[in-house]
């Protein structure tokens, strides 16, 4: 007779004290790579709404509930004639977010789903559109060309180059065609004087040649050379860690620090975004740069604009932290291939390279225009 009783108090007090009962009212969030975007009119954050679909997809709620009270709901998602139901699973207490998600049950195929969650005795519905993305095809060319006249040769691309692409742009997991050079032994071989990495003049006609195997097969050809080269034949350190003359070319030093940031970066670029770096080229109206960073305008390369959003904050650009535009914790950075949200504030992958690929993600800009421009 004593427990029931035991438990009404327990209850009650848990309510005088305000826990157990909701504060805010919860915010189901779907995941992808991030779960909240910032609203640049007035900084709030909201919850991201350009979904893919065949994608690694984070199931969430963000309640001030407390989890021995929420441990017990449901997660129901309905859509083309089918239901699944998914129990709480995880409680990531600094979030407040319940998680749902099934990693044996988490990418969707196109279509309108209902989604609703059951806390306590009420009821929360969000009804959400997964997307069939074009795809972005992409001819990966391992280079071996000279340096200064020296023939440097490069032997096999790391067969995970294309992962950090397919985990920041709204892509499905078929999206991304990555497809190797397939020449002679794999490798584009430039070894006459004509392709020296180390002049200008080289490094066009290596662009040049490249350049001419896109045709009409590929969206992207990216050249992978092995190490930094010199600005020019006089400059005493190597320092460029890339270049293009533009047409949906690049070629990419694997010296640099990591080369599958400036892969996505690169591919970034052929769907109008711009730098997030002080004197870059800006693509304002695609992604806003950090509020007062100066650089060029993409379209008008004479005129200096500067990012003009207050909500708009970004990194230190020192040692630890990149230039680019913040990725707060707030906002639920998510990893899709392995399921995990990630606990680190982060900045943009349009952003000046040379850190860890740790330190980049995409921003809220950044993937809505990237969905923009794959969404059929
Ligand atoms: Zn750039």
């Amino acid at each position: 007779m004593k427990l029931p009783i035991l438990t009404t108090v327990l209850v009650a007090a848990a309510i005088s004290t305000g826990q157990g009962r909701l504060q805010e009212e919860p915010l189901i969030i779907i995941d992808q790579g991030l779960g909240m975007g910032l609203d640049k009119e007035d900084g709030s954050l909201y919850e991201m709404d350009k979904l893919v679909a065949q994608r690694g997809t984070g199931l969430f709620v963000k309640t001030d509930l407390e989890w021995d009270v929420a441990a017990d709901s449901t997660m129901t998602v309905s859509g083309n004639g089918q239901e699944w139901i998914f129990p709480a699973a995880d409680y990531h207490e600094e979030w407040e977010l319940i998680e749902y998600t099934d990693p044996e049950l988490n990418q969707w195929q196109p279509g309108e789903y209902l989604i609703t969650v059951k806390l306590k005795d009420v009821e929360y519905e969000r009804e959400v559109c997964f997307q069939d993305m074009k795809n972005i095809r992409i001819l990966a060319v391992p280079v071996t060309a000279c340096y200064s006249g020296e023939i440097v040769r490069l032997k096999q691309l790391d067969d995970s180059l294309d992962d950090f692409t397919r985990k920041v742009y709204p892509l499905g997991s078929e999206d991304l065609e990555w497809n190797l050079y397939e020449g002679e032994k794999g490798i584009q071989t430039l070894e006459n004087e004509s392709a020296d990495l180390d002049t200008v003049r080289g490094r066009y006609n290596i662009w040049r040649i490249l350049s001419a195997m896109k045709k009409d097969d590929y969206d992207l050809v990216v050249g992978f050379v092995p190490k930094n080269m010199r600005s020019g034949k006089e400059a005493e350190e190597r320092t460029l860690t890339g270049f293009t003359f533009g047409k949906g070319t690049v070629v990419i030093s694997l010296e640099d620090t990591s080369p599958e940031v400036t892969v996505a970066h690169e591919i970034g670029h052929c769907y109008n975004l711009g730098d997030e770096y002080a004197n870059g080229t800006f693509c304002l109206a695609y992604n806003m740069v950090p509020y007062g960073m100066e650089g060029k305008d993409a379209q008008d390369p004479l005129k200096i604009v500067s990012g003009n959003c207050p909500y708009i904050k970004g990194g230190l650009g020192n040692t630890m932290q990149g230039t680019g535009t913040i990725i707060f914790k707030e906002q639920y950075a998510y990893d899709s291939m392995t399921n995990e949200l990630i606990d680190r504030e982060m900045t943009s992958l349009m952003g000046l390279s040379g850190y860890c690929a740790d330190e980049y993600w995409c921003t809220t800009d950044i993937w809505n225009t990237m969905y923009s421009a794959l969404a059929p």
